[in-house]
């Protein structure tokens, strides 16, 4: 027990995760129907699976631009929420290459419960199966995908991601 977590704060030190930068951007647009920001709804291909991984369980189709950005080390991705409403999501593509399954699975999951279902950050640390001190939601300020907490209770962080608000 004691190792594991352990494991679990060493992981989230390491973190080289979004946080404490702020990733859900909210950018005004030129009052006069300005939709220039309006781009294509391109999904980068090594990023497509997450995005189906998220409609499976959100059981909806999502409509969104996911591309990689223009995004300096340690913000990992960030949701752009535009004063019209519209929506998108950049990523860090050297930071994506170096993350394993589960730790692109959870960043695109956060950037997903911003964009689509408005969630903002939940920072509590709460019991989570086994650890204690553990993120409560994947909306995390901290990325923390790559940790066993994550790994080991995947199905409770997916419904704590579409129940709570
Ligand atoms: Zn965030």
């Amino acid at each position: 027990m004691l190792m594991k977590q352990t494991l679990v704060l060493i992981s989230l030190l390491n973190s080289c995760g979004r946080g404490p930068v702020d990733d859900f951007v909210k950018k005004n647009i030129n009052p006069q129907d300005d939709t220039s920001h309006h781009r294509p709804t391109v999904v980068e291909p090594s990023i497509q699976p997450y995005l189906d991984r998220f409609e499976l369980l959100y059981k909806a189709d999502v409509s969104i631009r996911i591309e990689f950005g223009d995004l300096k080390s340690p913000t990992a991705a960030v949701c752009n929420t535009w004063s019209d409403g519209y929506r998108d999501i950049d990523v860090n593509e050297e930071m994506w290459r170096k993350e394993g399954d589960l730790g692109r699975e959870q960043v695109i999951f956060h950037e997903l419960g911003h964009c689509i279902l408005s969630r903002g950050h939940n920072d509590t640390l709460t019991t989570v199966g086994a650890y204690k001190n553990a993120p409560k939601s994947i909306m995390n300020s901290y990325t923390f995908g790559d940790s066993f907490v994550y790994k080991d209770n995947n199905s409770y962080y997916y419904t704590e991601l579409f129940r709570e608000k």
